[in-house]
């Protein structure tokens, strides 16, 4: 069967992409390896109907083209777990704290970590999110570590493993491994939390709550939002409307790239034919697919792309037991757990982070949900043992994900290259790992423009 343009896999990426296409009148396919559309999007529900995000979840305000798409989408906004009320808690080995300043903060600290977070703020200005390599430092930037660049700053190791614990919550990597020209190229990228972006430059830091992350993570930002008929919906939409043009338990095996004459081999054998590629699969997965006709430079560069391993864990209550105490279920942890925050009426998230995925995998599989909980106990009180219903979500050792958002230790943004996120016509790629921080918006983003530049070059 030949078509205009086959699109590989069916996340957000791909149904985002092919749902473009089709719309200008191409002949679009879209080949998927698992039996559900979605990808790294995935949810269920309780008996009662509330839904339950098993992957990603939340967005920000800053995320445009997804909250564009949702809109198309005739779907809602709803605000997430930061309209919940209450504190953050942060659980160590030698102790749980709520609010700020953390338990293990000495005298200085603050002032410390508000210096380094300006000046990290400061040094993300000059780095252009699309093209970081351009930097006149990009290569000694790319080296360094954000733990290392950190120590270098004079910054105190209780500010490190403040930043440190950030890096738990979110599941992305240690900063001891996440180089720091990427994490300057994620902020510049999204740099709204930057008091200097709206204040008309470097001047005085005004004390607010949470100051980490308003300054290099803001949360209104990248994590506000979330879409009430629940974010799974939003491929389940697009899927809907491109119908017969979905082909799910379809995984693609081999991929050749001739102008005119492409063609894509699933396993078993059946071979379909195209004008043109979009590729919309995961990096780890890609790495798999036999991929010929596309320049070495272009391969070496894909193949070079990695991604931070993690786990979710999903725990649903009758109720938000954790506001009895004044905590808002959103915390950072150095457990097996990274963090929790609660993602619906009773419904709480968490995250096992890169760092700790091995740990999980070492607990005997009928323990799991026990030890977990046990965690979710020391941080909001017994209820916690007394779930409704649990989900534990192995997404880094499932074999069409590998992983869970993009990662960039120290030296992959060069090595990487000025390709990232590029096209070689007919192949172009998209996927939320060809966006500087992964995330749902890189998955719509880059879909929406492989599409576009897709049907320019006709
Ligand atoms: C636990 C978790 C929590 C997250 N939380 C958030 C969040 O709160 N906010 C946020 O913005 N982002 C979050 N993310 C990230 C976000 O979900 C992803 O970045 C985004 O959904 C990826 O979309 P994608 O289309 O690029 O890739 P994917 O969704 O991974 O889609 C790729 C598709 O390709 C298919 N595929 C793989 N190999 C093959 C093959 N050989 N042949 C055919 N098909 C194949 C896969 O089955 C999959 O359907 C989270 C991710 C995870 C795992």
């Amino acid at each position: 069967m030949h078509h205009d343009v086959i699109v590989l896999g069916a996340g957000l990426a791909g149904l985002a992409a092919a749902r473009d296409l089709a719309a200008e009148g191409a002949d679009v396919l879209v080949v998927e390896a698992r039996d559900r559309v979605g990808g790294r999007v995935e949810q269920t529900a309780l008996p009662d109907g509330r839904l339950v995000q098993l992957g990603g979840e939340v967005v920000g305000r800053a995320h445009t083209a997804y909250l564009g798409l949702v809109a198309e989408l005739g779907l809602g906004l709803t605000p997430s777990y930061v309209a919940e009320p209450g504190v953050l808690a942060r659980a160590t080995p030698e102790g749980v704290s709520a609010g700020d300043p953390p338990h293990w903060f000495e005298p200085g600290d603050d002032a410390c970590h508000r210096r380094v977070s300006r000046t990290f703020a400061d040094l993300a200005r000059a780095v252009d999110p699309d093209d970081p390599w351009s930097h006149p430092r990009a290569r000694a930037l790319d080296q360094i570590s954000v733990a290392g660049w950190l120590r270098a700053e004079g910054a105190s190791a209780g500010v490190v493993r403040l930043w440190e614990i950030g890096q738990l919550g979110l599941a992305s990597g240690s900063y001891e491994r996440t180089s720091l020209l990427s994490a300057l190229r994620k902020h510049a990228a999204v740099p709204g939390g930057d008091p200097a972006a709206t204040d008309g430059g470097p001047g005085p830091v005004e004390p607010v709550e949470h100051v980490e992350h308003v300054e290099h993570y803001d949360y209104e930002d990248w994590e506000g939002l979330r879409v009430a008929e629940g974010s799974a919906t939003v491929a389940l939409r697009m899927a809907d409307e491109l119908g017969g043009r979905v082909r799910t338990g379809a995984p693609v095996e081999a991929v050749g790239i001739r102008p005119g004459a492409c063609s894509v081999r699933l396993s078993g054998g059946e071979t379909l034919t195209a004008a043109a590629v979009v590729s919309a699969l995961p990096v780890g997965p890609l790495r798999s697919v036999a991929l010929t006709g596309v320049s070495d430079g272009r391969l070496a560069s894909l193949h070079r792309q990695r991604q931070a391993v993690t786990a979710k864990f999903v725990a649903a209550y009758d109720a938000p037991f954790w506001r009895a105490d004044g905590r808002n279920g959103l915390s950072e942890c150095e457990g097996v757990l990274g963090s929790t925050w609660p993602q619906n009426e009773g419904v709480l998230s968490c995250l096992v982070p890169p760092e700790r995925y091995g740990v999980l995998l070492g607990i005997p599989e009928g323990r799991r949900e026990r030890e977990l909980l046990a965690e979710i106990a020391r941080l909001y009180g017994d209820e916690a043992h007394r779930p409704l219903q649990c989900w534990s979500r192995m997404w880094g050792t499932d074999p069409w994900t590998q992983g869970y958002v993009t990662q960039w230790t120290p030296g992959d943004v060069m090595a990487v290259g000025p390709l990232h996120g590029t096209h070689e016509p007919p192949f172009y790629v998209c996927g939320s790992d060809q966006w500087v921080a992964g995330y749902m918006e890189g998955a719509v983003r880059t879909g929406r423009a492989a599409a576009k530049e897709a049907l320019r070059r006709g």
